[in-house]
């Protein structure tokens, strides 16, 4: 008893620091994820506390010894509160692009630094900082060394525990996320890309393509496929689209799958270096932009960084913010660089299908209810999870059909190619979302729309296409199918 009296204040003082760090850090991480009903923010709130747990073991350590905790927890505190009060108030998500823009400080991100909420926050965490400082003054850190320095392990290694169970859990949240991070900013790239492009012939003199690279759109839910919902009406009402049904991947999410289709790699080819389909046209005087919204991510970015300009529309919100700009944003860049010359090749990289569904589409497409109002998918129903995604297919619709129109306004002969780089689980075998095995995640959406001039002066290259959209075939197609439609011959 004399025991836990001598260090109650130890406790007192861990319990305190904790709460600061909760308020000021850690649940920035949970403050956006959409909730509803008490079983589900009661799981949150156990997955708060588990990672805090895991935190609290690392605090503990730095607690022993007076200077340190004064000088790095200090330093650590102050610095992750610049990340967290993104985090809480735009939803950013700490990826190595963040740490990339702040490291590198562009303009943009120091402008947002100085606000005054941002001040007022900073200076709130500067003193609840002195009290805890002043509050580690006042004990004997080292007091039951041996008990506390054991749990505190413990709880570290429910960290390694929690992230082998279910990688990911922990790591994307903060305080993790900044690690790692600032390690992917620092890695090597595992890609290696060839940089000397042998002379390459075009053969079509002026001409515009369109490349759509979606995400998480399995072909089996498009109408325009036989799905029996009308998932593509826009599209249907189009001429001229030919759509594949039975397109194969082996990849089953963007990391592994985007590199792929952008470069020659064919399916189970682990050959380096990659040529970019940019590069290749760059060789053959064809303009290329990149328009994105989606984070780079070092699977893929040093190929997006092949074209000759990127603009990236929502470059600090990856698919693990929630209010992340709509694919729609991307029309109005599309719209300028449209107009400035041909040849051209533009790539739209959508966040089109991915979870969290109901922040991809806007409110005119909640055409299939009830949609899913809880970021815990075990609180959902098959049929809440099916009609928001459907509403995301719906969208996607409408997304390509407005590129259609743009294209449809230019005077050269024009063409959009829309491929997925995945598909997407929707309760089959009990599991949902991708990453993992499943066969309709290896069967993405593949579509092509052609102009009338294209079609009249390409008539036999549309016929091809058209006559073998029934037949399997397999995401190696698309570099060389977009060379083939820009009039490129390679070897
Ligand atoms: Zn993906």
């Amino acid at each position: 008893m004399d025991k836990l009296r001598s260090v109650k204040p130890n406790i007192l003082f861990h319990l305190f620091v904790n709460i600061v760090v909760v308020i000021f850090i850690t649940g920035a991480s949970y403050y956006h994820t959409p909730l509803d009903g008490f079983k589900d923010n009661a799981i949150y709130l156990l997955h708060l506390i588990l990672l805090q747990t895991t935190v609290a073991g690392l605090i503990y350590f730095l607690s022993l010894s007076k200077w340190v905790f004064r000088i790095v927890f200090s330093a650590l505190f102050l610095s992750y509160c610049c990340f967290s009060f993104w985090s809480y108030s735009q939803d950013v998500s700490v990826t190595s692009g963040l740490i990339q823009a702040v490291l590198e400080s562009k303009s943009d991100i120091v402008i947002d630094v100085i606000t005054l909420p941002y001040v007022l926050f900073f200076m709130a965490a500067v003193v609840m900082l002195s009290f805890v400082l002043r509050f580690h003054s006042k004990i004997k850190p080292r007091k039951e060394f041996l008990i506390f320095s054991i749990l505190a392990l413990l709880c570290v290694s429910l960290y390694f525990f929690i992230e082998n169970k279910r990688p990911g859990t922990l790591k994307n949240r903060l305080p993790y996320n900044v690690y790692f991070g600032l390690k992917d900013y620092f890695k090597k790239p595992d890609l290696i890309l060839n940089t000397s492009i042998s002379k390459v012939e075009r053969i079509k003199d002026s001409i515009k393509v369109v490349f759509v690279l979606g995400e998480t759109v399995r072909a089996d839910h498009l109408s325009l496929n036989g799905y029996e919902r009308e998932t593509t009406p826009l599209l249907e009402k189009e001429g001229n689209v030919i759509s594949f049904t039975k397109l194969h991947t082996d990849h089953t999410y963007t990391g592994k799958s985007v590199p792929q289709i952008l470069t020659d790699q064919n399916l189970g080819d682990t050959i380096q270096p990659l040529t970019s389909v940019f590069s290749v046209a760059n060789k053959a005087n064809i303009k290329t932009t990149w328009i994105g919204n989606q984070t780079l991510e070092d699977s893929f970015g040093p190929i997006t960084e092949t074209n000759s300009s990127v603009i990236l529309v929502d470059k600090f919100k990856s698919e693990f913010s929630f209010n992340k700009e709509l694919d729609e944003v991307m029309l109005q860049p599309l719209d300028s660089v449209l107009k400035t010359s041909t040849p051209q090749l533009i790539t739209l990289h959508m966040i089109g299908s991915h979870w969290w569904y109901e922040n991809r589409y806007s409110d005119l497409f909640r055409k299939f209810t009830p949609v899913i109002d809880s970021k815990y998918v075990p609180s959902q129903s098959k049929e809440q999870m099916i009609n928001s995604y459907d509403n995301t297919i719906l969208y996607l619709d409408y997304f390509l059909s407005e590129v259609i129109q743009k294209l449809k306004a230019e005077d050269v002969p024009t063409a959009m190619v829309y491929v997925s780089d995945h598909g997407e689980l929707l309760g089959e075998d009990g599991r949902w979302l991708h990453a993992q095995g499943g066969d309709v995640l290896k069967n993405p959406a593949y579509i092509f729309w052609f102009s009338d001039s294209f079609r009249a002066k390409y008539s036999t290259e549309v016929d091809t296409l058209s006559a073998i959209k029934n037949e399997p075939i397999t995401t190696d197609d698309v570099y060389f199918r977009l060379l083939h439609i820009l009039g490129i011959e390679t070897k």
